[in-house]
Formats: structure tokens, sequence, C-alpha cells
């Protein structure tokens, strides 16, 4: 009894049969992935430089339904776990800001070339364009059977076939069937780290399109507030985009159409209301003959204080600044400092880094077992959870691969 199949060679699938390999010489190890090269999204992580894990790990910069598990699970995960299995394959690594760990020649390309390089040495076979749609177990030997109807049977199964985000690089969601077949259930899938969008305020967007602007990002849901992000936020001519826009969507686990999802733009965060009230109240007194247009300049953005002043009315905005009273700049004190975006979706799959929902995490043990079916082990996105920007998904898939794949190899030489 010899034989792990691992279906996936995505981060987690590649942690896996290393540490597997690494754990047990005597390990027959196969992966099996549908598309025709391995690892193709890694080079797309972090803007081709993989951002591949961070060193603040904390639950806080996960998304599950299920914290108390996820806590346990973590705490057996620092940082340091995927820096010793990187630095013993040969990579090493650097922190830059926020944590953020990176490769030392800062390309994702790397990271690939050094697992492919452990791959090769623990003659590792990799068995690509080749879909698992069936797997099955009998008598303690799996079968799995892919889309052309080719057939592998093992000893164990390590499903690390990723989640429904970015379909392209092969995560179209085939791997919650394979989970299903093995007994498993999982919560709602949701994408995360994807643009959202604002359909009622289309036509001001349109103008609005391309402005990047440091602003604080709040995520209400009714009044009740969720979470808030500081960051750039990108307009775009459907919503909003940039890292707290993305980091937001984690949060958004009901469907949108039925939640009051609004997302609250602060665009001056470092001054409070009666800071930039008086600083407003200050300009018109200092130049009541300008222009409101004039008069306004250097604050922010051109486009964006228009498109305010437009929004309340203010117009037009070639009038002396003495006609603007006093609540006028009222009104346009508590739109800068509040300026509300109500969500009415977000963009499609293919723009999500991740996926949200998942496999339940009460129903793997902390090795990452299965507790449904003996020989059979998760790792990676086809979890219920999703992590923030930062490293912290590859940090997940890389972990949960290194510990399933470990695990495996102990149940082949223990049954
Ligand atoms: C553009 C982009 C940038 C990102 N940047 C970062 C970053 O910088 N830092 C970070 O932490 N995270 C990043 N992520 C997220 C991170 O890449 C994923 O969370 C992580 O790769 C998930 O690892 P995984 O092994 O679970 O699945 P994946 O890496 O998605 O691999 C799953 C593999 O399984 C294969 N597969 C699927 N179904 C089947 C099947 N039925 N049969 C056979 N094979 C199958 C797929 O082809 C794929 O190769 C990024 C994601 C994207 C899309």
């Amino acid at each position: 009894m010899n034989r792990i199949l691992i279906i996936g060679s995505g981060a987690s699938g590649m942690a896996a049969a290393i540490s597997a390999a690494q754990a047990n010489s005597s390990a027959q190890i196969t992966i099996l992935d549908g598309l025709d090269r391995i690892g193709k999204k890694i080079l797309a992580t972090g803007n081709g430089r993989c951002n591949l894990t961070n060193a603040q790990i904390a639950p806080g910069h996960y998304h599950t339904q299920n914290t108390a598990r996820l806590n346990e699970l973590l705490a057996d995960m620092p940082a340091e776990r995927p820096l010793t299995f990187f630095r013993e394959l040969g990579l090493y690594c650097t922190e830059e800001d926020r944590g953020r760990i990176y490769p030392y020649s800062r390309q994702a390309s790397m990271v690939l070339d050094v697992l492919r390089l452990a791959l090769r040495r623990y003659h590792i076979q990799i068995q690509q364009n080749c879909t698992v749609r069936s797997l099955s177990v009998d008598k303690k030997v799996f079968t799995a059977q892919t889309e052309s109807g080719k057939t592998f049977c093992a000893d164990a199964v390590i499903l690390a076939a990723g989640g429904r985000a970015a379909p392209k690089q092969g995560t179209n969601g085939t791997s919650y069937p394979l989970a299903l077949q093995m007994g498993h259930r999982y919560a709602r899938l949701y994408p995360c780290l994807v643009p959202l969008r604002c359909g009622q305020q289309t036509s001001m967007l349109k103008q609005l399109k391309g402005i990047r602007v440091i602003c604080r990002a709040t995520l209400f849901d009714g009044k009740q507030k969720l979470t808030e992000e500081l960051g750039e936020v990108q307009l775009t001519d459907y919503g909003l985009s940039g890292i707290p826009a993305l980091q937001l969507s984690c949060w958004m686990n009901k469907p949108i159409q039925e939640q009051a999802y609004t997302v609250r733009l602060d665009l001056f965060p470092d001054w409070q209301h009666n800071e930039l009230r008086s600083i407003l109240q200050q300009r018109v007194k200092q130049y009541p003959t300008d222009k409101i247009e004039d008069n306004l300049l250097g604050l922010i953005n051109k486009k964006l204080l228009f498109a305010a002043l437009e929004t309340l009315h203010l117009t037009p905005i070639d009038r002396p600044s003495s006609s603007l009273k006093r609540q006028d700049i009222d009104a346009l004190v508590s739109l800068l400092k509040g300026w509300d975006f109500p969500i009415t979706g977000v963009q499609t799959w293919d723009h999500a880094q991740v996926t949200g929902g998942g496999v339940f995490l009460n129903e793997i043990d902390n090795r990452f077992r299965s507790v449904k079916q003996p020989g059979l082990f998760l790792a990676g996105e086809v979890l219920d959870i999703a992590g923030d920007c930062g490293g912290y998904n590859l940090h997940w898939a890389w972990c949960s691969g290194i510990t399933a794949g470990e695990a495996a190899a102990e149940y082949i030489a223990h049954e």
C-alpha cells in the first residue's frame, strides 16, 4: 500500500506531493491536473511577484463560517512553516510592508521553478490534461476517473483541486462534486477578492472611471457596519476596485440581491468633519468672488469634486463661492466624508482571486484528514476559507498541503 494520488497541481497539491515524498520515500505519488501545465496560477500571483505568505498570520485575515476550527488549524501554521519548507527547497524570501513575504528574486516563476525541481527530484509523476470527474472508493482503494476516460487507482487521495475563482486557471469548481462524492458538504460559494458593482450610479461612474483615491472604505449591511479598509480605491465604469474594495468583497457572504450592502467612502480620512468644514468655510470667506469650481481646487481630484457638487445639485459651479450657504458646505462635507455607493453585485468569477465558502472545516481534522472517508485528505481553497490580500491565501494553500501530504504519507505507511 504505497500509492498517493493528488488531484490538482496548484500550490497546495505541489506542496502536498513534496511533503509526502519527504515523509515517506517509498510512496508512489501521482498528481493529476486538468490543465496542460502545472502551477499556472502561481505565475499570476502577486502581479507576477508571488506574495507567498505573510509574517503576521492571524485568524482576523481569514473568512470562514467556522472561526473556532480556523483558530485551531491556524495555530499550527506560523509564517515560518512555508518559509522553512521553501528554504529547504532552495528558495529564499524577503519581507516587504505589512508583513508581505515574496521570493527574494520577486519572481513568481522562481517559486514555480523550485517546486518543479523538487517534484523531479522526488520522482513525482505528473499527469496533465486529466480533469477528474468522479472519485469512488472500494475496499480501501480509491478510483479516480478523468473526463477523457482514464482511470487512476490509489491507496490515499489528496483533494487539492482549488475552488471556483479564476476558472481560466483551471479552477471552475469541479472539486466540489468530488468532495460530495466522498460524503462531504460545503458552505455556499461566493467570489472573494473581486471588484464591486454599483449599478445605480453607472452614469456618474463613467465620468469618474480611472480615478484612484486614498480613502477609508466602510462596508455596511443596512445600517450595520461590517468592516472598514484604508487604502487606494479605484473607480471604474461599473463600480469600485483596488485592494480595499477587493477586501470588502470577502465579507459579502450572503446573496447580494437579498442584502443591502453599501460601501461608504471617506475621501478625507485624515481630517474630522469639523476640520474639513472649517477649511472649506475659510476658503469661501477668503475668496468669495472666486468661482466655486476654482475655490475648491487643490483639495481632491477635480472630477470627484465636480461630481460631488453635481450630486448635491450645487450647480452651476461657475457661480461665485459666496453663493454657497452654510448648509451647502455642511452637505458637501458630509458627502466627501461619507459618500455612499450601494452595491448591486460583484464582478464574475473570472475576476475573483479566491473562493469564499467550501468544504466545512469541521469535516477535516487537524491534519487535514477527512472525517468522512479514511484515506482522503483535503487541502487548499476547496475548504471553507478565504484570506485577505497579502499572502494569506497561498499561506493556507502551502500549509494545508504540507500537513495533508505528511498525513497521507503516514496513512499509507500504517494501513
Ligand atoms: C490573479 C491571482 C493572483 C493571486 N495572488 C495571490 C498572492 O499574491 N498571494 C496569495 O496568497 N494568494 C494569491 N492568489 C490566491 C491563490 O493563488 C490561491 O488561493 C491558491 O493558489 C489556491 O491554491 P490551491 O492549491 O487550493 O488551488 P489552485 O492553486 O487553484 O490549484 C488547483 C489546481 O487544481 C486543478 N483542478 C481543478 N479541478 C480539477 C479536477 N477536477 N481534476 C484535476 N485537476 C483539477 C486546477 O487546474 C489547478 O491547477 C491569487 C489568485 C489569483 C487568481
